[in-house]
């Protein structure tokens, strides 16, 4: 199994988790032309995709949703909570998942989790495959539940959000109200959460971390990877992070 970032950020997020060839999409906060260009530089065919699973309604994760899985005719996969919001009840490629529903694509198992974020239903996602590898990806909340911090318990690789750095939050360029909702339980988490989580889930066999949905304006990159090297025991410099226009390097989870 294998993943990469198709980008991430407050301006669009998808990550491309492959296996046996096969693809699956969490996320597609891209325009469905950005989204053929991003596969394109990750040498992937979008007709070797087989689903797309929705974080929640946000733009920045559900924008080219429904025009991909048109032009695919695949299914996306969603909360009810995320459909409703978005119009897509009775949207014939739509499947309805709720809280710890795994999904079964193309050897993979895709189970969604619950997370405290300000959306309609907004869900995670844990999956793995047939052989037992376990990727993590988490973004989008404001607070760390013990429902969440079980749910990533023997990862193998972590996609995890660190947003904001605090400070640079309440000195930064937004309104009072917003920063109020970006810090706040259900809002996104800080560098610091971001390590905790970290902390929380580490064991042995994790062996990939990277942390993405870094803001542009409200963090640092520098930071991130400061906060981040501790809890990694690794240099600065050797702590990954997603970057939003661009595509990452691919990931590979194997038996280590
Ligand atoms: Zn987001
Ligand atoms: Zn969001």
């Amino acid at each position: 199994m294998r993943y990469i970032s198709l980008g991430s950020g407050s301006r669009g997020n998808a990550t491309l988790v492959e296996y046996k060839g096969q693809h699956i999409l969490v996320d597609c906060g891209f325009s469905r032309k950005v989204f053929v260009q991003r596969m394109m530089a990750a040498n992937v065919d979008p007709v070797s995709l087989r689903a797309v699973f929705v974080t929640h309604e946000h733009g920045d994760h559900a924008k080219g949703v429904v025009k991909v899985c048109e032009s695919l005719d695949i299914p996306f996969y969603t909360s009810f909570g995320t459909a409703k919001r978005m119009g897509w009840l009775h949207h014939p490629l739509w499947q309805c998942i709720s809280a710890d529903q795994v999904t079964h694509v193309s050897g993979l198992n895709i189970r969604a989790v619950v997370v405290p974020h300000d959306a309609h239903e907004p869900l995670q996602f844990v999956i793995h495959n047939d052989v037992g590898h376990k990727l993590g990806i988490l973004s989008d909340l404001g607070s760390l539940t013990p429902y969440v911090i079980d749910a990533y318990q023997g990862c193998h690789a972590l996609q995890v959000e660190a947003n904001h750095d605090p400070d640079m939050l309440r000195n930064g360029p937004y309104p009072p109200s917003l920063v109020t909702r970006v810090a706040g339980d259900f809002g996104h988490l800080s560098n610091g959460q971001c390590a905790d989580f970290i902390q929380r889930v580490r064991w042995p066999g994790l062996r990939l971390v990277t942390a993405g949905h870094i803001s542009e304006k409200n963090n640092d990159r520098n930071l991130v990877s400061q906060v981040l090297a501790k809890v990694l025991e690794c240099e600065p410099h050797q702590v990954d992070m997603l970057v939003q226009d661009e595509i990452s390097p691919w990931y590979q989870i194997t038996d280590f």
